[in-house]
């Protein structure tokens, strides 16, 4: 199969397999299972999806529930009663009982409008009885003295003259009430203040000065009292006692008078700042927004949803939304009343849910039943996409995923939310980025084994190579002297070689390669001493300069043959120091033997002992051809021999430097070269004199 890696490196060879056997089966495993962490993103959104419609359908249905036990109320309800009063109560009643909902418009037959806000408590005084026509006599002669003759004075003592009659409250209400307005017109104001104080006593719900709660008015002109006398205090308590029953007791939400007053008093309290002031600014607030919506039906909505209440036939609830510019979306809920209601004339009922309650109490109440899981929160979204309710105590604005309504507030949504406010992209990205993290982390650890296994196979072949080739080269050392020795020993041995000086010469080289033999089966032997651990010194309180000294003398003529020049300084005094003689002599021989091997033209060498404080120095300085920089860290490692395009390239072992550094380390030294290839180079050791 794979018969074309033959002629491939083994280097290419081995990435190319690595690539085969790691990186295609990675990349199909990511593909993979990037494809399923998709699809389990995609399930996972269906999920969410799933129980964004259930916790919808279980908030509708129950809403649905409300809605119906509602109407069946209201109905049966209807049913029982007889006068419209007793209607408005009736509502206001079933608004309080049902706080679901709010703002009932029971509609009648031709667009009037019954509601549960037009009143809270107080009524428009339409029941009292009109004065008795003597009363009505002297009121009439009391206006002349007052309008006409302008005689305030007058006109009030004509009042006061009915003081000792049975009266009416409500006629009360009305004596008081215009003395005081004439004493006001004298400007007594005190006097004035004093009257309408008794119209207060007087005055209940049904009695009225002219349309309005005689309270109302009564109030209104003891603070115009207190205004135009300068008493300011006073006048701004009973502003606020006025704006506190123009509240609790709204009389005509959508009557102008009404929201004068509230109007008016709105406008001098503004400034009157207390605690109690809150709740009356949010009653204030809904009443105004009551008035309005109140409003809006009137002029908007109703006409329209006469002409669809026309052609309603069964009880079922209608939602319908109207968009009022501005502002938000009316939702209505409105249902025909059923033909067996006595009260003919009302033809159907209109409500609103109180979304406050809703999103307060209803839903919070469901929603605690659903088991979502942990992180998973819901909330609900109004039309403008904000949230208006959340099931946790969380700040979060994203959600996973959202779910229109589908009866009720149609533009709002059930969304679900990660508690920690992840969108489903995120959630999936997370996922998908660990898996990615994770698989490029895989990749990373097996390309950095590639590589590790890469470059110990290459190490391994070149160290295999450096072998075969120390074989040949000790072979050849070996060989070489071997041959000579035997050569001129032969040559001797024969007899006939008779002049004295060429025998010397023969006998001078035998001893010479076999000293060669020597040091290079020492080394030979050395190297499998280290190598194998068994390597032992041999320490002794020596003169170094002496040793040194001795290892030169015995090579000195030898290389001087060679056209060398010796060059050599040390010290006059003995170095002493503690070493194994034999070994710092082989390690020195390995450097000079080296500076003869790799000299070319300029052959110098120079020997050099420096003793300094603590330590001394042996250095080999030739003038050879040098070594290149990036060589110099890889010259010290077993048969490694820097690879020359020299022609004749000098045999060697390649172990010479690895033991003459075995040798300085355990002596403690430090072996150091500094060269430059075409110049030189000098080996120095460094060896501790304590
Ligand atoms: P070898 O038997 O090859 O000389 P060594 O361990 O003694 O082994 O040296 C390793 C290599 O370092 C040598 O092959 C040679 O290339 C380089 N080298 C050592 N000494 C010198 C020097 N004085 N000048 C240039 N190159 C040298």
């Amino acid at each position: 199969m794979f018969e074309f890696l033959k002629h491939i490196t083994p280097k290419i060879k081995i990435l190319f397999l690595s690539l085969f056997f790691i990186l295609i089966p990675g990349a199909i495993i990511s593909y993979l299972s990037m494809k399923s962490i998709q699809e389990k993103a995609d399930n996972q959104s269906i999920k969410f999806h799933g129980t964004t419609n259930l916790v919808r359908d279980k908030l509708e249905s129950k809403l649905y529930q409300l809605e119906t036990n509602f109407r069946n109320s209201v109905i049966d309800s209807i049913l029982i009663l007889e006068r419209e009063t007793e209607i408005q109560t009736l509502l206001q009643k079933l608004d309080h009982k049902y706080p679901a909902f709010t703002n009932l418009l029971l509609v009648g037959k031709n667009g009037e409008l019954i509601t549960s806000l037009l009143t809270h408590g107080q009524h428009k005084g339409s029941s009292s009885a009109a004065p008795s026509s003597e009363l009505r006599k002297i009121f009439s002669k009391a206006e002349n003295r007052e309008f006409i003759e302008k005689n305030y004075m007058g006109a009030i003592d004509l009042y006061r003259s009915l003081y000792n009659r049975a009266l009416s409250p409500q006629d009360k209400v009305i004596i008081h009430a215009r003395i005081g307005r004439n004493y006001y017109k004298l400007g007594h104001f005190k006097q004035g203040i004093l009257e309408y104080e008794k119209v207060l006593v007087y005055a209940n719900e049904s009695i009225s000065i002219g349309n309005i709660p005689a309270s109302i008015a009564a109030l209104h002109q003891i603070a115009e009292g207190y205004q135009e006398s300068g008493a300011l205090n006073e006048r701004n308590e009973i502003l606020f006692e006025l704006y506190q029953q123009l509240l609790y007791h709204p009389w005509d939400l959508s009557g102008g008078d009404y929201l004068y007053y509230l109007n008016s008093v709105i406008q001098q309290i503004h400034s009157a700042e207390a605690d109690s002031m809150v709740e009356l600014r949010s009653l204030e607030v809904r009443i105004l927004d009551q008035s309005a919506y109140l409003h809006l039906i009137e002029s908007e909505i109703l006409g329209g949803l006469m002409s669809e209440l026309k052609h309603l036939t069964s009880s079922e609830i209608n939602h319908k939304s109207y968009q009022s510019e501005p502002g938000p979306a009316i939702e209505l809920a409105y249902f025909i009343l059923p033909p067996s209601i006595k009260q003919a004339q009302f033809l159907a009922l209109a409500f609103q849910f109180d979304k406050d309650y809703l999103l307060t109490e209803i839903f919070p109440r469901e929603l605690a039943a659903v088991e979502l899981g942990k992180d998973i929160t819901v909330g609900i979204l109004n039309e403008q996409d904000s949230l208006v309710y959340l099931q946790n105590d969380l700040q979060l604005t994203s959600y996973l995923v959202a779910e229109n309504f589908t009866q009720f507030f149609i533009p709002w949504k059930v969304a679900l939310f990660d508690s920690t406010g992840k969108t489903i992209e995120q959630l999936s990205a997370r996922e998908r980025h660990l898996y990615l993290g994770l698989f490029i982390g895989i990749l990373a650890v097996m390309l950095m084994g590639i590589v590790i296994l890469v470059r110990a196979m290459i190490h391994e072949s070149e160290i295999s190579r450096m072998k075969s080739e120390f074989v040949a080269n000790v072979t050849h050392e070996l060989k070489t002297p071997l041959a000579l020795i035997r050569m001129f020993g032969e040559t001797l041995d024969s007899g006939i070689v008779t002049e004295e000086s060429k025998r010397r010469e023969f006998y001078s080289i035998i001893r010479k390669e076999s000293e060669r033999l020597t040091h290079l089966i020492n080394n030979v032997l050395d190297y499998s001493r280290i190598d194998s651990g068994n390597k032992e010194y041999d320490f002794d309180e020596t003169d170094l300069v002496t040793v040194i000294r001795h290892s030169l003398e015995a090579y000195k003529f030898h290389i001087r043959d060679m056209g060398f020049e010796i060059e050599s300084k040390m010290p006059e005094d003995a170095v002493m120091i503690l070493i194994d003689k034999d070994a710092i002599s082989q390690a020195f021989l390995n450097l000079l033997s080296n500076a003869v091997k790799y000299s070319e033209e300029r052959k110098h060498i120079r020997v050099e002992i420096v003793r300094e404080t603590n330590s001394v120095l042996i250095s080999v300085t030739d003038q050879g051809i040098g070594i290149a920089s990036d060589e110099l860290k890889k010259i010290y490692d077993k048969f490694y021999r820097v690879p020359n395009d020299m022609v004749k390239k000098p045999r060697g072992s390649g172990l010479g430097l690895t033991l003459t550094r075995h040798i300085v380390e355990a002596h403690r030294g430090k072996i150091e070269v500094d060269s430059e290839p075409g110049r030189g180079s000098r080996f120095t050791i460094r060896l501790p004199l304590t």
